[in-house]
């Protein structure tokens, strides 16, 4: 019997029971008629949350979150509706049908869940070698490395024996050649063989916010080049849409409040930090960070402190990836480790606690900027501390805020001796040019039917997952930036937030955009798009309308009325 998705999905909610569904997650009391568990969302010692059986659905009293078995898996794996969906459907054995009617895209699907069981099988393989007698070598070198077995097996790490094993053991479940390429698994040989890419290394595996095995990551046992290996970009792994590290967090969520997330650059940070008991870092696996990471990290916190190695955190890609973050409304603080230290090497030399000494002393990024910026400059040099007195108010500028603007005086005051007076001066000047953007920003953002313009450009450009626009709405289009953006969107199959961003400089609506954007969240994002693009058609038509009536009034010629008359019909069609 063919049936919808809403069809299925009431299938499946009515196998669940949220008693079960949430019970390794909390635990639960019977008090009365009802069960009780600690809120899993907020830190506390006393029940708030409560269960209520007959409606499937649960509250806390806390802390105010309720809803149903979807909105709980969907807060607590941090993960959208269709996540949830198919963590749920997994639990409960019903694999979700293809709804596309469209075999191209079903076959595609299965296609990738055979990938997806590949990975996982893989995953398992490389675990198994490091525990036997093989995975000896391995097992030394992170002992060395201060990591016990069972960090290595909470990370899901392994040992890749060499170039043919992992190819044999695949190929004995029933995988082909083409699935290992198309995965990243394998290297191919000039006879037209294949190898494992990551042969003879120390395997972690990247894992997903859906629990996916998506890539491995690979480093070397000796000191051979490259020290460290990535599966390249497949049809299964962005990286440039992955945190590593996300499970371990989550699983720390279930036993602490967590209200802020260490970012490292590499998994063997993330792994040395959690073994010496530094449990809430992650990894953004490079140093610029794009807009998808910071979304999917502002899902977990509020507040992120940087740790990279010495020499990138001063880096331009390093900034605009701070900036990206501090741009989501995310609180960014940055610490430098001395000496050139990674936070693995600090960490093993110097322990736990100096390590957190090193956190609650990081800087806030703009001071982080201003400091960085400072050791490009002679600040004994009155000539220079002049010029950094220019670069600098040019950081503080756009803050806005007066109270930190202040804050951010005295601070450069004090770094180069100068007088703040001199310096709120230079900032004066630039002062009276952001006042005129800002009134002209203003006036632009007033009007709803340019929030809804932005908000779609937003989803277009890949901000919105699903988010898809038949129409051609250029006609409607007034605002010349909006209407350039709109056509490097349709002259562009690949359209990313990346895409979007790269045109910041040139573009002033790229920034009203992204801040619109970042209004709304994953769950209605879906459904605001599509109001807003509803909302775009509908006045643009009453406007056209308008235009129409009064062209008819003041048109003479009859043939010319008729035509402008089945355009006005049309277009009271459209509304
Ligand atoms: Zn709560």
């Amino acid at each position: 019997m063919a049936e919808n998705f809403s069809e299925w999905l009431e299938k499946l909610k009515a196998k669940v029971d949220i008693a079960e569904l949430i019970s390794p997650y909390v635990s639960l009391q019977t008090k009365g008629s009802k069960k009780w568990a600690c809120c899993p969302f907020h830190h506390e010692k006393t029940p708030s949350f409560c269960l209520y059986e007959q409606s499937q659905t649960y509250h806390c009293f806390g802390c105010g979150v309720g809803g149903d078995a979807i909105t709980f898996i969907q807060e607590i794996e941090h993960t959208d509706f269709m996540g949830a969906v198919k963590i749920i459907a997994d639990k409960y054995r019903m694999p979700i049908p293809d709804f596309s009617h469209n075999d191209k895209s079903a076959g595609l699907k299965k296609h990738k869940d055979k990938l997806f069981e590949m990975m996982r099988e893989t995953a398992n393989y490389f675990h198994s070698n490091l525990k036997s007698d093989a995975g000896k070598t391995a097992r030394e070198y992170l002992a060395k490395r201060g990591i016990s077995m069972q960090t290595a097996t909470i990370f899901g790490m392994g040992y890749s024996l060499g170039r043919n094993q992992l190819v044999a053991y695949l190929a004995s479940k029933g995988y082909s050649k083409e699935n290992m390429q198309e995965a990243g698994l394998v290297d191919t040989t000039q006879s037209g063989g294949v190898v494992d890419t990551m042969a003879g290394r120390l395997i972690v595996p990247i894992i997903n916010n859906i629990k996916q095995v998506v890539a491995f990551g690979g480093r070397v046992l000796d000191d051979s080049k490259p020290k460290y290996k990535n599966t390249r970009d497949t049809v299964l792994f962005n990286k440039s849409k992955e945190i590593f590290g996300q499970h371990s967090v989550k699983r720390l969520k279930l036993e602490t409040a967590v209200k802020e997330l260490i970012v490292v650059e590499g998994y063997m940070d993330v792994i040395s930090l959690f073994q010496s008991g530094v449990k809430n870092a992650i990894a953004s696996m490079g140093t610029s960070l794009t807009q998808d990471q910071a979304k999917l990290i502002k899902r977990y916190v509020d507040k992120v402190v940087i740790c990279y190695d010495g020499d990138s955190a001063g880096q331009n890609a390093t900034m605009r990836g701070l900036d990206i973050l501090y741009n989501h409304g995310l609180d960014v603080r940055v610490v430098s480790l001395p000496d050139n230290l990674d936070p693995d090497e600090y960490v093993r030399k110097y322990g736990k606690d100096a390590y957190l000494k090193m956190l609650i002393e990081a800087k806030p990024l703009f001071e982080h900027k201003l400091f960085t910026l400072a050791k490009s400059y002679d600040l004994t040099s009155p000539q220079e501390k002049g010029k950094y007195a220019v670069e600098a108010m040019k950081i503080i500028k756009p803050l806005g805020d007066p109270a930190m603007i202040e804050a951010y005086i005295g601070y450069v005051a004090k770094l180069t001796g100068l007088p703040s007076d001199t310096l709120r001066r230079q900032l004066d000047v630039s002062e009276a040019v952001a006042t005129v953007i800002k009134k002209e920003t203003a006036k632009i953002s007033m009007s709803a039917f340019d929030r809804a313009v932005r908000y779609v450009l937003y989803g277009l450009f890949g901000g919105v997952e699903g988010a898809v626009c038949e129409k051609d709405l250029s006609q409607y289009l007034e605002d010349k930036n909006q209407r350039t953006l709109y056509d490097l969107y349709r002259s562009n199959q690949e359209n990313t937030l990346e895409e979007l961003t790269s045109q910041e400089e040139d573009n002033p609506e790229v920034k009203a955009i992204l801040d619109e954007g970042s209004k709304i969240g994953d769950e209605k994002a879906l459904k605001y798009f599509e109001d807003c693009v509803a909302r775009i058609i509908k006045e643009g038509e009453k406007k056209r309308r308008k235009e129409l009536i009064k062209a008819f009034d003041n048109e003479k010629d009859e043939d010319a009325k008729l035509i402008m008359m089945s355009q006005i019909a049309q277009s009271n069609n459209k509304k």
